[in-house]
């Protein structure tokens, strides 16, 4: 069975179900890789692709660190709780694939627990387009996704992933040098500390390559270069508000001119949630999160924000506002965006993003799995993917 049609396979077993991931870890892949490699691997970040190359070298009993530049692991997923009578995502929120790739990823028959999500087919959705509101449909093609009904995408990896190697996970490292021009792999940190190893596995925002963050020896070769500076990273903000009553739908769409839809969305947070808080989320990302994130501090753009609800629910926003947070992403110093938006021939840029390093050095993430780039899940597969190559190699 292809890689394709596994998933597909997986798919059709996991719909619209609460999910068991012990039940569904017996769908997971059969390949075990071949491991010739014995020795020390460093990942660098913990966001889900770091987190899940972690899960594989541990379940293969391989020696690993992983070196967090952060105060907390998740990376892009990160939590929000006592906000509202349910936790938040003020990261990544919905679940972009079939519910199965939970046991895909977890892979662990011992694993036990549930996870209740709901298929996000919206019921309200309109679009703004400065100056109007209008009743559209094309939901049933266009949201074919999930959302988690009482858990997040944090916890779902604070309960079955990280646990496992919690002592392993070393925060607020943020490294500024791979040298991998010697027999083994010396990296080092912003306090000059050094952390050697046999193979390293690179797991930051593609921003965090392209500003130059990290100092590779030997550099990139010239394609892997000009796939990191052609590959974009653009904006990425999210904002909820509690407001008293619901007087929004389930989706708006911000149409305005120089905005491609849906760069920019409102939406009901608690959506079939069962839950008595009404909470008004925004995502955008690129230009619709530019306008905001380019704005002086959080001050600021909450009143952008509420400006522009007042404007197209005839000043409900500020009637009914209670409170909010601001998450700017690209205002994080270790991430510096949202996420890839792979452009013309982008798995063929992924080929060179990928590339190894003097086969000592080699990378996973978002931006890097050709079959679901920019998602969560994407990054996690990743991150599985490039450590069995490690392990693959002698
Ligand atoms: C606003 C927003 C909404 C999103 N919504 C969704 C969604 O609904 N569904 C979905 O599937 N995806 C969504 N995504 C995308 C998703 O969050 C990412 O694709 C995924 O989480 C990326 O995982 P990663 O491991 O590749 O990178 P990250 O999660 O960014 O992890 C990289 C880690 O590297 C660390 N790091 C950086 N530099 C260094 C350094 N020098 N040394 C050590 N550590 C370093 C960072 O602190 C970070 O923890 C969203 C993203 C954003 C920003």
């Amino acid at each position: 069975m292809t890689r394709e049609e596994f998933v597909k396979q997986c798919a059709k077993m996991g719909i619209g179900i609460s999910l068991f991931p012990g039940l569904l870890a017996s769908c997971s892949e059969e390949e075990t890789p071949v491991v010739a490699f014995s020795g020390k691997v460093l990942i660098i970040g913990a966001g889900s692709a770091g987190l899940m190359a972690a899960y594989t070298l541990q379940k293969f009993g391989i020696d690993f660190e992983i070196l967090e530049a952060s105060d907390r692991y998740g990376g892009r997923v990160r939590i929000l709780e006592n906000f509202a009578d349910f936790p938040i995502d003020i990261g990544a929120e919905w679940l972009h694939t079939s519910p199965s790739v939970f046991g895909e990823l977890i892979d662990d028959e011992s694993a036990t627990g549930e996870i209740d999500m709901i298929p996000y087919k919206a019921d309200t959705m309109y679009r703004w387009n400065g100056d109007q509101l209008r009743r559209f449909n094309i939901v049933s093609t266009y949201y074919g996704e999930y959302k988690f009904k009482t858990s997040t995408w944090f916890q779902f990896f604070d309960q079955f992933i990280a646990p496992k190697f919690l002592d392993k996970i070393r925060l607020k490292t943020p490294v500024v040098g791979i040298d991998a021009s010697g027999d083994q792999v010396v990296v080092e940190d912003d306090q000059n500390n050094t952390h050697v190893a046999d193979r390293v596995i690179v797991t930051v925002p593609l921003t965090i390559l392209k500003n130059n963050f990290i100092n590779f020896r030997p550099s990139f070769s010239r394609p892997k270069q000009a796939a990191i500076d052609k590959s974009i990273m653009p904006a990425g903000i999210k904002v909820f508000i509690k407001f008293k009553e619901k007087f929004y739908h389930d989706i708006v769409q911000v149409s305005v001119d120089g905005l491609r839809d849906s760069e920019r969305i409102y939406y009901d947070a608690a959506f079939r949630k069962g839950r008595q808080d009404h909470v008004l989320g925004l995502f955008a990302a690129g230009e619709g999160a530019r306008e905001l994130t380019d704005l002086e501090d959080d001050n600021v753009i909450i009143e952008a924000v509420l400006d522009e609800l007042d404007q197209i629910f005839d000043g409900k926003a500020r009637q009914h506002y209670i409170k909010h947070v601001v998450q700017n992403w690209s205002a994080e110093p270790f991430i510096q965006g949202s996420y890839s938006f792979g452009g013309e021939n982008y798995e063929d840029t992924i080929d060179f993003l990928l590339e190894p390093i003097n086969d000592k050095v080699f990378f996973a993430g978002e931006a890097m799995n050709k079959d679901y780039w920019a998602t969560v899940h994407g990054a996690g597969l990743s991150g599985i993917e490039t450590a069995k190559e490690v392990l693959r190699r002698p």
